[in-house]
């Protein structure tokens, strides 16, 4: 079974068209600040399809834009005005930051009721305390996939590969907060292909190009794609897994693209749209 996440994303989508109309009814404009500090150039296009998603929605967003040059002061006092402004609901800071400017750092100085992607260290905590605040949305996104294939994945054996703040970390803990039982596997596990293959969920978020091959895959587990990787010298993305390899094996598995991608962004908006809510008090 190939877990269509284009299809599944756009269904959700139109619950976020719904949701945005009724906070609008009400006299609330959901609103989201999307920061985008340096030149990036796969940055510039992650915020520009997230403005264009956003508008889809119903969701007002502004694009603050600095070059690589920027100031850590600049980019602070930003933050910190727009944690004042009653207006903006949510506010995204684009990783990465230009080489002199650390992430976290700046990340933190985000109001966390504002932190549309979980990511300050105040959400990490509740969730990793087992009270999410706001549950980072690409963990969120893969949570949702899997539970169109198995509504309850309580007991189950999942196995996260990669260990990141972004994806790794939160994963596994949210799986953990929703009673599976959790293992990560990293640069430095050792005999990775045999962990993996023990799992009934097998989550692949490492950026490395079709690394888990059906060696690493247990007959009619659910195989979830986060990798995202651009093949050299091609536009051609290919995720972590090797797709036609392991969907031999697998009972379901994400293609990339088309799997947990336009799910992250969704989430992105569902969670922008849940933080209006909360600020306006429903
Ligand atoms: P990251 O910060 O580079 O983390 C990669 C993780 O994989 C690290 O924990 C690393 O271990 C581990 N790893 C690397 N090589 C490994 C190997 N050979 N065996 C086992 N573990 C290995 O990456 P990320 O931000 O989590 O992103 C992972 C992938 O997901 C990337 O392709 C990224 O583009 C993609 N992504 C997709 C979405 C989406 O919406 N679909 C969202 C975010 C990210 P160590 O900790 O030991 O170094």
């Amino acid at each position: 079974m190939i877990i269509d996440g284009k299809k599944i994303a756009a269904e959700f989508r139109e619950r976020l068209k719904e949701r945005a109309t009724s906070l609008k009814r009400r006299g609330i404009e959901p609103s989201i600040a999307l920061i985008n500090a340096g030149n990036d150039p796969a940055s510039a296009i992650y915020v520009s399809n997230k403005q264009k998603l956003a508008a889809e929605i119903g969701i007002a967003s502004t694009v603050y834009k600095f070059d690589d040059d920027v100031k850590g002061n600049e980019l602070a006092n930003l933050i910190k005005k727009l944690n004042a402004d009653k207006n903006v609901h949510a506010i995204l800071l684009q990783s990465p930051l230009p080489k002199n400017l650390r992430f976290s750092e700046f990340v933190n100085l985000i109001d966390p009721n504002k932190d549309v992607d979980g990511l300050t260290l105040v959400n990490q905590g509740k969730l990793f305390a087992g009270e999410p605040n706001v549950i980072p949305c690409t963990p969120f996104g893969v949570l949702h996939l899997l539970q169109t294939v198995r509504e309850d994945i309580s007991g189950a054996y999942a196995v996260v590969l990669g260990r990141s703040l972004i994806v790794g970390r939160p994963l596994a803990q949210l799986l953990l907060n929703n009673n599976c039982t959790v293992a990560i596997a990293h640069s430095r596990s050792k005999n990775v292909p045999e962990i993996c293959k023990t799992a009934d969920i097998l989550i692949a978020a490492v950026g490395k190009p079709r690394l888990v091959g059906k060696e690493f895959v247990k007959p009619g587990a659910i195989v979830i794609d986060v990798g995202i990787n651009r093949i050299l010298g091609s536009k051609k993305i290919v995720g972590d897994v090797n797709f036609d390899e392991v969907r031999e094996v697998a009972g379901a598995i994400t293609p990339v693209p088309g799997g947990v991608g336009p799910m992250t962004v969704a989430y992105l908006m569902s969670n922008a749209l849940d933080l209006a809510y909360r600020h306006a008090g429903i």
